[in-house]
């Protein structure tokens, strides 16, 4: 340490992948609301954040909360819980996430989260060692990208296709992937892209995935948000063809993001997880990390058991309007373009013409 005018020079240099400004959409945003000019007064729509709860339509269902306290009051959920998660909340998300599966997940599939963002700051830290590449969706998810950064795992991106209903470019997948290659990630209903992907896709996926011999993490923190006419199927689905690592939280699908609790789970009948010592290396991961709250993880099995299907279809019904709203408007912006109606997740993307050519593209909350 230098010594100047009688005082250390403290002499900081930090970690060069947290310098970089733009490193998050969080961060974008903050930026963006402190530079505002003060003395303007018209009212800001907040747009660039997934955060429903600005809106009062968009209201969690009474059973969360009274899930929450009696959780809490039973004073059951005081203790540090394990960090794989409490067994009873692990069973009720292995039953929730393989409802529709051709089999069934156990309770020790499952790895409680302190939501969705957590789950991906976990498997990208276990799949993150030197040389390896991972490969994202363009357009994506940023939080994926910074965390990748910040592991110094290499992320290469395939691309998804307007056209197609924003459908992945398998043919871009199998070039960019290479022995170094760890896994794909999808997102789906996506974020930012709005669209839904059907049954035969996600088989194709699987079957490129599996080809290559890659896992495939399917980020379905919107799952079951889909309201046109592709239904939501869970990648988990076809575990047996490819292993999938599913994330998926509490926070969008009933309206409580800052309640963080989220998942991971391994859906791999055929044990690959296992013998490849990757859930090894996450529970290692998982005994240094922090865990959900224990009250949290108590309310878990009566929200995903008790909520009734009227509040999933009335939050449905809001979404596909607001979603009609915001598609209609922008056919009437002229330097606005929507390539794909939104059919599921909170968002809709849109490019902004002027910079079409060079393939830059905003997305827009709906
Ligand atoms: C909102 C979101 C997350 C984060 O979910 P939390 O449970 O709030 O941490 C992860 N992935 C995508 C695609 C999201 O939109």
């Amino acid at each position: 340490m230098e010594v100047m005018n009688g005082h250390k020079k403290w002499g900081f240099q930090g970690n060069p992948e947290l310098i970089a400004s733009s490193i998050s959409v969080r961060g974008v945003l903050t930026k963006l609301m402190a530079n505002r000019n003060k003395d303007d007064k018209r009212p800001t729509i907040p747009l660039g954040r997934a955060d429903p709860t600005e809106f009062p339509s968009y209201r969690t269902t009474p059973v969360a909360p009274d899930a929450v306290a009696d959780a809490t009051y039973s004073y059951n959920f005081n203790c540090y819980p394990p960090t794989v998660g409490i067994a009873e909340a692990r069973r009720a998300v292995a039953e929730y996430v393989s409802k529709d599966f051709p089999y069934q997940l156990s309770p020790d599939d499952v790895y409680l989260t302190a939501g969705c963002t957590q789950a991906i700051e976990i498997v990208v830290s276990v799949l993150a060692r030197p040389n390896a590449n991972i490969l994202f969706p363009r357009p994506g998810y940023p939080q994926y990208e910074a965390r990748a950064s910040c592991s110094k795992l290499e992320a290469r991106h395939f691309d998804l296709i307007p056209e197609k209903g924003w459908e992945v470019d398998l043919d871009s997948v199998e070039a960019l992937a290479d022995e170094n290659t760890v896994a794909m990630v999808i997102i789906n209903p996506s974020n930012p892209c709005g669209n839904v992907f059907t049954y035969q896709h996600l088989k194709e996926i699987a079957e490129t995935a599996s080809k290559l011999g890659i896992f495939v993490i399917s980020d379905e923190v919107y799952g079951h948000l889909a309201f046109g006419s592709n239904p939501f199927v869970p990648m988990g689905v076809f575990g047996s063809t490819v292993p999938v690592l599913t994330l998926g939280s509490i926070a969008k699908r009933w309206i409580v993001p800052g309640w963080r609790l989220g998942w991971i789970v391994t859906s791999d009948p055929n044990g690959i997880f296992h013998q490849s010592g990757f859930v090894e290396c996450m529970k290692n991961f998982l005994d240094i990390t922090t865990d959900p709250p224990t009250n949290m993880q108590g309310a878990l099995t009566q929200i995903l058991k008790h909520t009734k299907e009227d509040f999933y279809s009335k939050i449905l019904t809001t979404i596909r309007g607001a979603a009609d709203i915001l598609y209609d408007r922008i056919q009437e912006i002229p330097c606005l373009t929507c390539p794909h109606k939104p059919d599921g997740s909170m968002v809709a993307m849109s490019f902004f013409f002027p910079f079409l050519v060079t393939g830059e593209a905003k997305s827009t909350t709906t």
